[in-house]
């Protein structure tokens, strides 16, 4: 038997370990460098849609990480009035699961563990090689088949293999916080609701706490403001003080951003999750995506007579989906905050219209409804 192939990754979010488990269930050695000196996951909800709890389910990890999740039967959006604004439909066999982040993250970290993953934490990658050299901060040098870039929206290591295209600043952000349920609260539905330019997104979570996600123009200062303005979002929201008045202090904002590359790879390195395409949380499918693609590029691994020509196959194959479902988040978002003011009064009877259409449909949930390469 040959030599156990070795890979070198720089980042422990949810990508680096997800590649990581990828690989080692393929037998590589797999060494994840984090900067922070502890593994910590922020504690808000996050949407599994199907195509990443079937990747989730091949890395060994969906079980644990939804085991307190509420499953999601209908989702809609709501004018200040109540009024309809889109749905989105459930076909048979689509799933939605919407855990904590905790408990995801820690079911990455519990299966990282068992197939020998070595994290090292306090170390900061400063650049990598198309020749598979990572080098860290204090000067040394590691050496890997393979190389990934999971650093995040503002990877330092994409620059240094040169593959930006752009990093786009989005004029929304978020703040994100959980919230304690109650009985009256619905366990099934997420509901988001539009006031003028601020959103409020009211997701079912688990027996004990809702998701709650606020999101407005980065210019709306308090909007953005962390403790929450609650008179201020009950003034957009006056029928929601059941939520709003629900927020205690904390949460924590972060600004919408794009990232689009020149290429997910070059030579034996390669960039995966938010470092290759951080996309505006409208649909829900960062973090999914990340998951089919780090499964994905495994498989494309194992089949490829190297890494260079593996990766390329791997971003020729999995690439167009995740550029598409980029575009349409983008288009969700200017749709909900940028309708022109003039129009507002058409904004409900146009987007209850035009969700309906099953084209519209599938563009949105083509994501959701695709099958992994590498899942069972
Ligand atoms: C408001 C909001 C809501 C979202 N909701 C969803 C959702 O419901 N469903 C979904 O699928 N996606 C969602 N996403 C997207 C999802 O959160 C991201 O796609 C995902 O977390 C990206 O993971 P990552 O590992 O690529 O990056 P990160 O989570 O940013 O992890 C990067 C890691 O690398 C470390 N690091 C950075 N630089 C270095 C360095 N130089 N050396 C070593 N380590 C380094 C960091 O400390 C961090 O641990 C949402 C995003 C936002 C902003």
């Amino acid at each position: 038997m040959g030599k156990a192939r070795h890979a070198e990754i720089a980042g422990a979010g949810l990508g680096g370990l997800a590649v990581a488990i990828a690989l080692a269930q393929h037998g590589w050695s797999v060494r994840v460098h984090e900067r922070s000196d502890q593994l910590r996951m922020f504690g808000a909800g996050i949407w599994l849609w199907e195509n990443g709890l079937r990747s989730l389910d091949a890395l060994g990890v969906e079980a644990a990480a939804t085991k307190r999740a509420q499953r999601i039967e209908s989702m809609v959006a709501r004018d200040q009035e109540g009024r309809p604004l889109l749905h989105r439909s459930f076909a048979t066999g689509d799933r939605l699961l919407l855990p904590p982040r905790a408990d995801l993250y820690d079911a990455l970290i519990a299966r990282a563990e068992e197939l020998h993953v070595e994290v090292a934490l306090r170390s900061t990658a400063v650049a990598a090689t198309a020749h598979g050299e990572l080098e860290l901060e204090d000067g040394t040098r590691h050496r890997g088949d393979l190389v990934v870039a999971a650093d995040g929206v503002f990877s330092r290591l994409r620059e240094t293999l040169l593959l930006t295209r752009r990093v786009d600043y989005l004029e929304e952000g978020y703040t994100r916080l959980l919230i304690p349920r109650l009985p009256e609260d619905s366990p099934t539905e997420i509901t988001e609701y539009w006031s003028g330019s601020r959103r409020l997104l009211y997701d079912p979570c688990t027996d004990e706490v809702n998701y709650v996600c606020l999101c407005c123009p980065v210019g709306d200062e308090a909007g953005r403001r962390v403790p929450v303005d609650k008179a201020g979002w009950l003034e957009s929201f006056p029928t929601l003080g059941g939520i709003i008045e629900r927020i205690a202090d904390g949460g924590r904002w972060d600004r919408g951003m794009r990232v689009t590359t020149r290429a997910w790879s070059s030579g034996v390195a390669a960039v995966v999750g938010d470092a290759a395409h951080a996309q505006p949380p409208n649909l829900g499918q960062g973090a999914n995506l990340t998951f089919q693609n780090a499964l994905s590029l495994a498989e494309y691994l194992e089949r490829a007579p190297d890494v260079a020509a593996g990766l390329a196959r791997w971003e020729r194959a999995e690439r167009p989906l995740t550029d598409h479902i980029q575009r349409w988040t983008d288009l969700y978002g200017r749709v909900a905050s940028a309708w022109p003011d003039r129009f507002a009064h058409r904004r409900s009877q146009v987007l209850e219209t035009v969700t309906r259409i099953p084209w519209v449909d599938r563009q949105m949930n083509k994501a959701a409804r695709h099958r992994p390469v590498g899942a069972r």
